[in-house]
Order: structure tokens, then C-alpha cells, then sequence
């Protein structure tokens, strides 16, 4: 039985992995400090004997006794909203955390694969963005401390593949969405989705005319499948190159979900980007990957979990007045 270490196992995408791991019939070790992960994420899989968790930071010293094949460095915070709450945590777990699960996979022998972002190519001038883009990032700027961390850890990870010939994968995730994502993380579809349920207007960001190419989990999750499985070290794109603004989002969001609600706007965070698509020609020759799941499809499925659940956490306040974080 293959064993697998993933970090961030408690959160949105962390725990999705889980789930894949344990079916495709992994051992899979979770590791989470719940800073921004929630154990409710993984409570289905407590009863498994092939799932364990530690409940640790990997930004210090990490042990995992025993063998190790694989391991799928996901811990991070991953809203613009959560770091700019948490700047140094999120600098750290993209550079230390990177090097401490480079130096894991090092001494166990274990192939690696870290979740790095679209936004390493920041306000992109490249349009749809390759990975052969080096990126437009703003270093000082609040998105600087997961942009610049995350621009180290691909560094890092080609580093210990150049010098120490560690296996190791790079995966460019573009905006991703489903069940699981936190409801008040401040992102555009939980923030869309929890408004329409309060019987509050949706609030657009600047004009809206900003644009995502927003891809389903599901999807996602069988494109990190397949590049660990694969033998291509360099960063590859993985997202839905569907694209489009912000203000179509949002009137989608009402249609699906019937609310009487209108729209908003709100001053644009300083250096949103203004467009973002993946361009996934490597993901498709590499692979042989693409997404499977429509926006429609993807939403209904989204929407109706929203639905489920209680009123403690639809009504909670965490990060819900955005503006006291939005920096003009
Ligand atoms: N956005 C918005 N209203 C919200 C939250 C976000 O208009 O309540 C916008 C945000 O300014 C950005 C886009 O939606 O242009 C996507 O934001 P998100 O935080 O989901 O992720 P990003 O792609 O910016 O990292």
C-alpha cells in the first residue's frame, strides 16, 4: 500500500486529496494546524484505518515516522483575505514549510509535489498565461506574501530536483471551487454564494470587469493525480480555461441560487489582477488531462452543499467586513 503524507489535509483542496487517496487505496497521513483548515473536512475519514492525522505546522521541523512515498505539500492559506490577516504565517509555510517537506521527501525517499498558483504570474501581461511566463508581481504589495512565497517555493522545489535529485512535481492552480471551500474565507464564490443565502447583495469588487476562469475540484484533483503520477518536473497549469468577469459570475450566482438580491460594488483590493486563464496545452500533451465539469454543473453541486450547512456557520462574522482589508 503506497503511503502518502498532505499537507493542509484539512482544507478545501487538502482534503478533496484525501478522499482520492484513500479510493485509489493509499495510506494517507494528514497533516493540518487548522490555522485556516477545519477538522469537519475530514471527519469521514477519522474510522478509516489507512487515514491518520497530525495536527502540526509546517513551518517547524517535520517527523513522520515510518516510510514515506509521496507527498503533497498543500498547506497554505489561500485568500487574498486570509493573507493579508496572516502575512507572516503565509510567507513562512510557502518557504520554510517548502523546504522542511523538500527536506522530508529528501531523507524518505519520497516523490513530491507542491501546490504552487496562478498567481505567480501576479496581473498577468501575458494573456492566456503559459508556463513559460515569468509573471507580473508586485513584491511589496499585500498579495506580495503568498505570490513572492509561493515564486520561492518553485525555486526551492526545482532546487532539490537540480542539486539533490529529489522527484519532483509543480502544479500552477488557477482559481478552483466546490464543497468544502469556507464559506466566509472572503473568496468570490463562498462570498457570493453565503450573501445569497443571508438575503444580502452580492458584492462586486471595483466594476467587474475583471475576469477568472473558475475550475471544479473534481477536475482539479484528477489533474494533481495525474501529474505525480507522471514524469514532468517542470510547473504545468491546471485549471478551467473558461473565462469570465466577475460581474457574469455574480449574475450567474443569482440566477442559480433565485435570490431577490442586487448587486453592489465595492473599491477593487489594491493589485487584483485584471485577467487570468490558464493556457493548458502542457496539462493536455503532458497528461492527457483536461476539465471535464461546466460552470453550470460544477455551481449546482457547489450551491446545494452550501445549503447544508447550519445557520452558526452561515452567520458567522469571520472576514465577513471585507473592507476594513481592502487597501486602496
Ligand atoms: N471579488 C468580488 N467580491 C467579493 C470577493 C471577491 O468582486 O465579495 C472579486 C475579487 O476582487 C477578484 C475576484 O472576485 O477580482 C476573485 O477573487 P478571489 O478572492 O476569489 O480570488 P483571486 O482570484 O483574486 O485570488
Amino acid at each position: 500500500m503506497p503511503r502518502i503524507l498532505i499537507t493542509g489535509a484539512a482544507g478545501f483542496l487538502g482534503s478533496h486529496l484525501c478522499d482520492r487517496f484513500l479510493k485509489e487505496g493509499y495510506e494517507v497521513v494528514g497533516m493540518d494546524n487548522l490555522i485556516t483548515g477545519d477538522l469537519r473536512n475530514l471527519e469521514h475519514l477519522f474510522p478509516e484505518a489507512a487515514f491518520s492525522f497530525y495536527n502540526h505546522d509546517v513551518s517547524n521541523f517535520i517527523h513522520v515516522p515510518g516510510a514515506l512515498d509521496y507527498i503533497l505539500h498543500f498547506a497554505s492559506p489561500a485568500s487574498p483575505i486570509d493573507y493579508l490577516k496572516i502575512p507572516i504565517q503565509t510567507l513562512k509555510v510557502g518557504s520554510l514549510g517548502t523546504h522542511n517537506c523538500l527536506g522530508l521527501a529528501k531523507a524518505k525517499n519520497a516523490r513530491i509535489l507542491v501546490a504552487s498558483t496562478s498567481e505567480v504570474y501576479g496581473d498577468p501581461m501575458v494573456h492566456p498565461q503559459t508556463e513559460e511566463y515569468w509573471g507580473n508581481v508586485n513584491p511589496v504589495g499585500p498579495r506580495g506574501v503568498y505570490d513572492e512565497a509561493k515564486r520561492f517555493q518553485e525555486a526551492m522545489t526545482m532546487a532539490y530536483h537540480t542539486y539533490h535529485g529529489v522527484e519532483t512535481r509543480i502544479i500552477r492552480i488557477f482559481n478552483t471551487y466546490g464543497p468544502r471551500m469556507r464559506l466566509n474565507d472572503g473568496r468570490v464564490l463562498p462570498a457570493f454564494i453565503g450573501q445569497a443565502l443571508r438575503g444580502e447583495d452580492l458584492t462586486v469588487f471595483g466594476d467587474g470587469s475583471q475576469t477568472r476562469s473558475f475550475c471544479f475540484v473534481d477536475d482539479l484533483v484528477e489533474g494533481i493525480y495525474r501529474l505525480l503520477h507522471s514524469d514532468y518536473p517542470y510547473p504545468v497549469n491546471i485549471g478551467n480555461p473558461d473565462e469570465i468577469t466577475i460581474l457574469q459570475f455574480a449574475e450567474e450566482i443569482i440566477k442559480l441560487t433565485g435570490t431577490t438580491q442586487k448587486i453592489v460594488h465595492k473599491p477593487l483590493p489594491k493589485d487584483d489582477p485584471t485577467q487570468r486563464q490558464p493556457d493548458i496545452t502542457k496539462a493536455r500533451a503532458e497528461l492527457g488531462w483536461e476539465p471535464k465539469v461546466a460552470r453550470a454543473e460544477g455551481l449546482k453541486i457547489t450551491y446545494e452543499a452550501f445549503q447544508q450547512l447550519p445557520r452558526e456557520v452561515l452567520y458567522k462574522q469571520e472576514h465577513r467586513d471585507f473592507e476594513q482589508f481592502v487597501r486602496k
